[in-house]
């Protein structure tokens, strides 16, 4: 059989810094357990900008098609501010999710024991942690019909519409359902039903989809502001929260903030299944390029790593090694080493961007 294929594309400001510290885990996985995978390289954002004029080269979008998972590092920075929209960095990306029709965004918050000090909430609320957020991310009020400013009377009005068709519902209700039951079999759907209509058809087809596919999965439905209230409470109550555009936009930012830093936060936006059964799938850190701390060797690499472990577990079905990952970076933090994103005790140096990677080799050298 051949090896699982990945397309890395490291991209712009520190997205070549962390991933060459993924490219440490990835080497070795192939040494160490025997799961090797065909990696090739390529270019997004800015850099590809320089070299073909475009973010994103037709040849890498149909390489991104075939492949069994895209890993992305990160896009942009203040040298392609001046660009037309239609070359900006970022529209590298947003081909890639759109061409790729990355329908269900997974957002995890997870808080590491070392770092629980870091939430602006209490220790014991966030402290072990691990939820994930699974926002519908190609529909709703930021892509429906009509939109725009108009005008009426003597004033102006903003419109945007929101709009879910039964299919569009029915395919994030699955992936959160597949992806509960990889996890702890529990799903909380959100939406406001009491006042919109499309949020009462949300709530609909995912009780009918949950009834005839996914019985065995616990699923809730909860009002989308109660849900809010719910994570800022009490968060450890959920295991998977399925909703919308909108909805899922605000509440996996807040979600990720019970957490601390940016430089932790992995995610990864997943597809309609391919003939392997694999979904289409692109990971990438929540983070940008940060182009304040690029080419000093500070970026975090923790949440580029964690967006590979996300891709163990759910691109190929190898969550044992994906928890291998959690929890080397677990002990490196446990064993006190901190990133500068990470400061917060005093007397604390931080470590560099390749001193973290090579820390959590190490850790992964030490649970073998
Ligand atoms: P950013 O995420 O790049 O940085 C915000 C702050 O967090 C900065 O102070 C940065 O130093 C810090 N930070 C981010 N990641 C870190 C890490 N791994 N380790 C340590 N510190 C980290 O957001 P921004 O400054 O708003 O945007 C900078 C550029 O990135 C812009 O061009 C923006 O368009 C782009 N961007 C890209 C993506 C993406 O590629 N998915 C996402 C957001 C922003």
């Amino acid at each position: 059989m051949s090896n699982p294929s990945l397309l890395i594309l490291p991209g712009d400001g520190i997205g070549p810094e962390v991933m060459a510290e993924v490219r440490k885990i990835i080497t070795w996985m192939g040494d160490k357990r025997d799961l090797t995978f065909d990696v090739s390289e390529d270019l997004v954002g800015g850099c590809a900008y320089d070299k073909h004029g475009v973010p994103l080269h037709d040849d890498t979008m149909a390489h991104a098609q075939e492949v069994d998972a895209v890993l992305l590092g990160a896009v942009g920075g203040p040298k392609y501010d001046d660009l037309d929209f239609s070359v900006k960095p970022e529209r590298g990306l947003l081909r890639l999710r759109k061409e790729m029709d990355l329908f269900s965004n997974l957002r995890p918050a997870q808080c590491f024991d070392a770092l629980a000090d870091f939430s602006s909430l209490k220790k014991d609320v966030v402290a072990g942690l691990d939820i994930v957020i699974v926002r519908e991310l190609t529909s709703g009020v930021y892509f429906g019909e009509p939109r725009g400013i108009f005008k009426e009377g003597n004033e102006r009005v903003g419109v945007n519409t929101q709009r879910y068709t039964e299919s569009e519902i029915a395919r994030v209700a699955r992936s959160a359902f597949e992806l509960a039951r990889k996890r702890n079999n529990k799903v909380c759907s959100m939406e406001k039903a009491n006042v919109m209509e499309s949020g009462q058809l949300w709530r609909d087809v995912v009780t009918e989809i949950h009834a005839a596919e996914y019985s065995d999965v616990e699923l809730s439905h909860m009002y989308a502001d109660a849900g809010a209230m719910q994570l800022c409470r009490w968060p450890k109550q959920f295991d998977v929260i399925v909703t919308d555009n909108l909805f899922g936009d605000m509440l996996s930012d807040m979600a990720a903030m019970l957490t601390g830093s940016l430089g932790m936060l992995p995610s990864a936006s997943l597809g309609v299944p391919m003939d392997n059964g694999r979904p289409k799938a692109l990971y990438e850190p929540v983070h940008g390029s940060a182009p304040d701390i690029a080419g000093q060797g500070k970026a975090n690499p923790i949440a580029c790593i964690l967006s590979f472990a996300m891709a163990l577990r759910y691109s190929f079905d190898r969550g044992d090694e994906a928890e291998r990952i959690e929890q080397a970076v677990e002990t490196v933090l446990a064993d006190g080493l901190r990133t500068a994103d990470l400061l917060g005790e005093e007397g604390v140096t931080p470590v560099s961007t390749s001193e973290m990677g090579d820390a959590i080799v190490a850790a992964l050298d030490a649970s073998l």
